[in-house]
């Protein structure tokens, strides 16, 4: 298996930021994952994977891991009666257009997610009341130690988090979706998609929500709205004017510009709502956020 070195992270995220990986590599098929796993456990090397990067903040000075970027049988998806099987790298854009083409709904919502199977898996993702936990049959996850599937029980999924950690890679998911019409499946996509255009930025460099919505009558968007940040701006990174929970790629920012915004809008919750806001991106690499 080819690893590779020095690849820079910046154009494997939506965001666009972040610096080399140690050692980056494409794995295929399992075989090739139950590989890697190894040789970096030798080497004392981290793991992770990197799916569409759409919820990822990855250190401008790059990640000490090797990266796995998962493709080929690993990006493949098949509807079974009212099964879908999709491998972790597979995107849900995809997934979402097999399960029309097959008649299974219950998947409209990941319309809205421009991620992978894998890394919906990771986090949970939801939108519009529907989320991975409530369609997951279940997971097989690899680690250094060995391949095996997992229920969603297992995996412990709540909002936007489930219990997996670096090193354990989501090679397959199977989803029990339920048939339903390919047009209402496509009409329902329409309404979703219009009503996400209206409210956030979708033409923009982000990496969706940056903040988890916290207990609180507000949102974490309309908290931020409220403490003045719409359009706040550090270097190339800058909140959005559309969606206070959003930081776009202005020009040129780089990932300390992100954490930088993070780390005021943070500040400035807690001052005026008392509130801790927890971020929902994930970070790779060394990367944190100020105490408050
Ligand atoms: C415009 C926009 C809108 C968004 N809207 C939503 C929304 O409505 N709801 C929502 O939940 N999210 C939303 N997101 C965030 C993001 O799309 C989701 O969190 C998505 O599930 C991330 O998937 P990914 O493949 O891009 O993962 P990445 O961003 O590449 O990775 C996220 C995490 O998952 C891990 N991971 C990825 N693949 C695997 C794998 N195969 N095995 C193990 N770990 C893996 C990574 O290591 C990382 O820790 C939005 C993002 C954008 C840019």
């Amino acid at each position: 298996m080819n690893v590779e070195e020095g690849i820079e992270l910046a154009r494997y995220t939506t965001l666009g930021t972040g610096g080399p990986a140690r050692a980056f590599a494409r794995p295929a098929s399992e075989r090739e994952v139950e590989e890697l796993l190894p040789w970096a456990d030798e080497r004392s090397l981290a793991v992770a994977v990197v799916g569409l990067g759409s919820n990822l903040l990855v250190a401008d000075e790059g990640v000490d891991a090797l990266v796995l970027k998962l493709g080929g049988e690993l990006a493949t998806i098949e509807a079974d009666e009212d099964v879908l099987r999709a491998g972790g790298g597979a995107s849900n854009a995809v997934a979402l257009h097999r399960a029309r083409a097959a008649g299974l709904g219950g998947f409209e919502f990941a319309c809205a997610i421009p991620g992978t199977i894998g890394g919906g898996v990771w986090m949970n993702g939801g939108a519009y009341g529907g989320d991975f936990a409530g369609v997951l049959e279940r997971v097989l996850v690899a680690t250094a130690g060995g391949t095996g599937w997992l229920t969603p029980a297992a995996l412990g999924l709540t909002y936007r988090h489930s219990e997996l950690r670096h090193g354990e890679v989501v090679l397959r998911a199977e989803l029990r979706l339920r048939p339903r019409p390919p047009d209402e499946i496509k009409a329902e996509v329409r309404e979703l998609n219009a009503r996400r255009k209206a409210a956030q930025p979708t033409n923009r460099r982000t990496f969706g929500s940056v903040f988890k919505n916290p207990r609180h009558e507000l949102s974490a968007g309309r908290m931020l709205e409220a403490c003045g940040l719409k359009g706040h701006r550090i270097g190339g990174a800058q909140i959005s004017p559309k969606h206070a929970n959003f930081i776009e790629n202005a020009d040129g920012a780089t990932t300390a510009e992100a954490l930088a915004l993070m780390a005021e809008a943070r500040r400035r919750a807690h001052e005026q709502f008392g509130v801790t806001l927890e971020h929902e991106v994930e970070f790779l690499g060394p990367l944190e956020l100020p105490d408050l």
